[in-house]
């Protein structure tokens, strides 16, 4: 039986989503959000989603939505008991360390994410033995362990400006960790050296003895995003010869030959940001899939070229009824261990100091 709050929600989803996804759709996802918002009020709960959550998610039970950084920074300030944390877990993990006093839930103990799992802490405090000297910046993509082994995090949206900042006060030899290709592109864009290092078959480190005795440089790590890694120039050639007017906007842990392709690169909150500016009339968006469809029911005047396919399989497994299913049970708690979440603090609060 619908009930009132399960048609309203309906009609919202309509609205914003009629011209993305098939009524019959929109019509389910209203029930079980509908129960979702009830179950909320009863857990004293808000839900928290990334900008790669499946649009009926996004636009339906999100109390906050936004990229990684956006959603560190404004998660204390959130009314509440406990946070679901729709997104991968290493998002819930920095919530759990910077909201200790909240419970942080991640609906689905499956939601892991390729960069985070390219790198441990015995890697890192391998690469500080063997390059004592510089600092570990660790994008926010990475485990709480490795957080707690590096001086600073950034993301994605404020790599090269940490960077900046370092090279300001005389740092310009730094590790930059775990994906490669985000710190290749930073070390482009700031006209720094790079080399890549990586872990050997017996656990220690490859390639550390190609890192350059002076100068600027930024050592990165093999990890790479199992989505973003995908997108070849290629694809930038093909949608610009269908369509001459098409805007490209790629993320920056594309390759850095498709980044050199695209009109524009940024983190998601970057992308869509950009788009709301520069209002395309064409849109080819190199990232995750579910963003494009979320960009697309909130900017309807805008096409967006089909090109993708790529659904991170990480960001998949936290659906709606996965979400229920976590307010119901209250799992999938996440905790960090107190040594390990004080160490991990540090570094996240000074990357949130930075924006
Ligand atoms: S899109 Fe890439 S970086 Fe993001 S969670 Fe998935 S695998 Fe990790």
């Amino acid at each position: 039986m619908t009930t009132a709050r399960a048609e309203s929600i309906y009609r919202r989803l309509v609205a914003r989503l009629g011209r993305v996804l098939p009524e019959m759709e929109l019509r389910h996802a209203a029930e079980v959000a509908a129960e979702i918002e009830r179950l909320k009020v009863m857990r004293q709960a808000v839900v928290v989603a990334h900008n790669y959550m499946e649009p009926a998610l996004y636009y339906s039970v999100a109390d906050l939505t936004g990229d990684s950084l956006d959603l560190s920074r404004r998660l204390k300030d959130l009314q509440c008991r406990t946070v679901v944390f729709c997104g991968v877990r290493f998002m819930a993990e920095s919530a759990a360390i910077l909201a200790p006093d909240r419970q942080i839930l991640i609906p689905s103990p499956r939601a892991g994410c390729s960069l985070a799992e390219s790198i441990t802490a015995e890697d890192v405090r391998n690469l500080k033995a063997a390059l004592p000297e510089m600092p570990v910046v660790s994008y926010v993509n990475t485990y709480a362990e490795v957080k707690a082994e590096s001086d600073i995090c950034c993301t994605s949206s404020n790599a090269a400006a940490v960077l900046r900042k370092l090279g300001e006060k005389g740092i310009r030899r730094v590790i930059f960790l775990p994906d490669e290709y985000l710190a290749r592109n930073t070390a482009g864009e700031l006209g720094w050296n790079f080399v890549v290092v990586g872990r050997n078959e017996n656990g220690g480190l490859d390639g550390v003895g190609g890192v350059p005795g002076q100068g600027a440089v930024v050592v990165g790590w093999r990890g790479r995003c199992e989505v973003h890694e995908r997108f070849t120039v290629a694809d930038v050639e093909n949608a610009r010869r269908q369509f001459p007017d098409v805007t490209v906007l790629a993320h920056p842990e594309c390759p850095p030959e498709v980044v050199e392709a695209a009109d524009f690169s940024g983190s998601t909150n970057a992308m869509i940001s950009y788009v709301e500016r520069n209002g395309p009339r064409r849109l080819l968006l190199l990232t995750e899939c579910s963003m494009g469809d979320n960009i697309q029911a909130a900017n309807p005047d805008v096409e967006i070229v089909r090109l993708c396919t790529l659904r991170c399989p990480h960001m998949n497994e936290v659906t709606l009824e996965q979400t229920r299913w976590s307010l119901e049970n209250m799992e999938y708690r996440v905790t960090v261990e107190d040594t390990i979440a004080e160490a991990a603090a540090r570094s996240l609060e000074g990357m949130i100091a930075f924006a």
